[in-house]
């Protein structure tokens, strides 16, 4: 049975949690209101950034640059091991700082600190391992190489939804490569950052290699993140949002020839065939499409089902719908939360009226609690049986309403699955070697996440994290995405006394 949060306690317990973590907001309490999405209420105010603090933090970002790029690799990685350390030991508070100003549920907002301190980990061990190939070359006493530099100031725009470990997953290995962070986070989600700030500089400030401004945070909405994008200063702009936010930006990097991490909207599948083991697929799908409110960039939102199991399928994920506990997502009960805010439910009605409106069969979807706490969004998670897949189910509706699509040969299902503008996550349930190897080969999914017999969403820190298309086509987190965080420069050096050139021309003067 769901419970709902009580209206007025969240502004004390918030203050507390800030206060623990390190935040003063004190003198810099200022205009702009920070909502928890459980009650609606306000539990905070904070500043933007003025324009002028702005220019003096990036110009501070780029001196932290100019010290720390000199400071060796392993060594940069000891700060990154340290902050691993602080963020072990202030993980419960940070994570129900996560839950008051996000929503998630408890677990996932643990989770979510959890996967700063694995990338902390995980970024450290790279210090160490930040190689470069050396090549053969064509020339007699000659050797080629290539050596790995840090880039510069690395810009980092990130959504509410994952309000702290986004910023790790791209400051972890920017601090490694030697590089200085500023940090735009979700006008939604600003305490979180402030918190994860805190932290870091008592980390830093007991660190003698580590220069002053080595990470900031800018307060703001889309101004404040247009000023990372346009500045010359900042060398890479790591963006991760809506593809809205990403056609913005996308062009004005490009202007002025920055580098680019995109991290865009998705639009995930999961094919379940006919051999799948329906029990795993049930949880898996439950937890895939239902969880986080639907809010992650890799919830599932289509999925794909064999004609032949379709109404064994669809008869259990409907019992999960209509009983999955909504409600207070610190309640140990809980696994849906609430929306963010008024519009994230507004776009799930609007979305559900057009699936409506094309014929779709719709269970759940409908707000609860709204009586208790006008000011806050909880819905009962949507199933939407389509009978084809409408423009409507062709866009990222970023709540939990999940389209459901028959199919009944997999040629169909694959080429359904990777018809959307989108390319991030995908996964196929079955337990038929030709059909999973099928999905994971260049005919299957396009997307930069495949995966076999999981669901499409909870990543972990080891891959590569991104997606194709419109989800912007950039590489986060474990694998090689370090490579975006620094300049590569290719060496040939001649250790002999002639000067061969290469392609065997010549050029000899007198
Ligand atoms: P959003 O696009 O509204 O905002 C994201 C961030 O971009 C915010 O910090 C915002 O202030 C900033 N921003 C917006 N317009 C800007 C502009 N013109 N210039 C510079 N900055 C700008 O997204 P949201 O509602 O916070 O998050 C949900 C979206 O994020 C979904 O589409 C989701 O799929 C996506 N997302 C993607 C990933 C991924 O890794 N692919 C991860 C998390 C979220």
């Amino acid at each position: 049975m769901a419970s709902f949060p009580p209206l007025g306690d969240l502004g004390a317990e918030t203050a507390g949690l800030l206060a623990r973590l390190g935040v003063t907001l004190g003198k810099a309490q200022g205009a702009r209101p920070v909502h928890s999405p459980l009650t609606g209420e306000v539990i905070a105010k904070v500043p933007d950034t003025p324009a002028d603090a702005v220019d003096r933090a990036l110009a501070e970002a780029q001196d932290a640059f100019r010290i720390w790029r000199q400071v060796p690799a392993p060594r940069r990685g000891e700060l990154v091991r340290r902050f691993g350390e602080k963020l072990r030991r202030a993980k419960a508070d940070l994570a129900r700082l996560v839950t008051i100003e996000a929503g998630k549920i408890s677990s996932e907002g643990a989770g979510e600190v959890q996967e700063m301190i694995d990338i902390c980990d995980f970024a450290t061990g790279l210090s160490r391992q930040l190689t470069g190939l050396t090549i053969a070359t064509e020339r007699a006493d000659h050797r080629m190489m290539e050596t790995w530099h840090p880039m510069g100031v690395v810009g980092v725009i990130s959504a509410f939804n994952f309000p702290v470990a986004v910023w790790s997953w791209n400051a972890a290995l920017a601090l490694v490569c030697g590089d200085a962070v500023v940090w735009k986070p979700s006008e939604k989600t600003p305490l979180c950052a402030l918190a994860v700030q805190a932290l870091f500089e008592r980390v830093a400030d007991g660190f003698a290699d580590a220069p002053p401004h080595l990470s900031t945070v800018l307060l703001g909405g889309a101004d404040a993140g247009a000023a990372l994008v346009d500045d010359a200063r900042v060398a890479v702009v790591s963006a991760t949002g809506s593809t809205t936010m990403g056609r913005e930006v996308a062009p004005r990097l490009a202007s002025r020839f920055a580098r680019a991490i995109l991290e865009l909207g998705g639009n995930n599948a999961a094919i379940v065939c006919p051999s799948a083991d329906l029990d795993l697929t049930v949880r898996a799908v439950a937890f895939a499409a239902m969880g986080t409110a639907g809010q992650r960039c890799t919830s599932l939102r289509r999925l794909i089902v064999h004609e032949r199991i379709y109404d064994a399928l669809l008869g259990r994920l409907r019992r999960a719908y209509l009983s999955v506990s909504v409600g207070d997502p610190r309640a140990p009960d809980t696994l849906v939360g609430p929306l963010i805010d008024a519009g994230a439910f507004s776009a799930m009605q609007v979305a559900l009226d057009a699936a409506r409106g094309a014929g779709a069969v719709v269970t759940g979807g409908e707000r609860l609690g709204a009586d208790i706490l006008p000011g806050a969004y909880y819905v009962r998670p949507a199933l939407v049986e389509m009978a084809a897949q409408e423009d409507c189910v062709r866009s990222e509706t970023f709540a939990p309403l999940l389209y459901v699509l028959r199919y009944s040969d997999l040629d169909e299902a694959i080429r359904l699955q990777n018809d959307v503008p989108q390319g991030l996550a995908s996964s196929i349930f079955t337990t038929d070697l030709r059909e999973a190897e099928r999905f994971l080969s260049a005919t299957g999914s396009d997307c930069g996440i495949a995966n076999v017999n999981i669901g499409p969403s909870g990543a972990e820190i080891g891959g590569a994290f991104g997606g194709e298309k419109e989800t912007g086509g950039g590489r986060e987190a474990g694998s090689d995405a370090w490579k975006a965080y620094m300049r590569r420069a290719t060496n040939t050096i001649n250790y002999g006394t002639r000067l061969p050139l290469a392609q065997g021309v010549t050029f000899e003067i007198e």
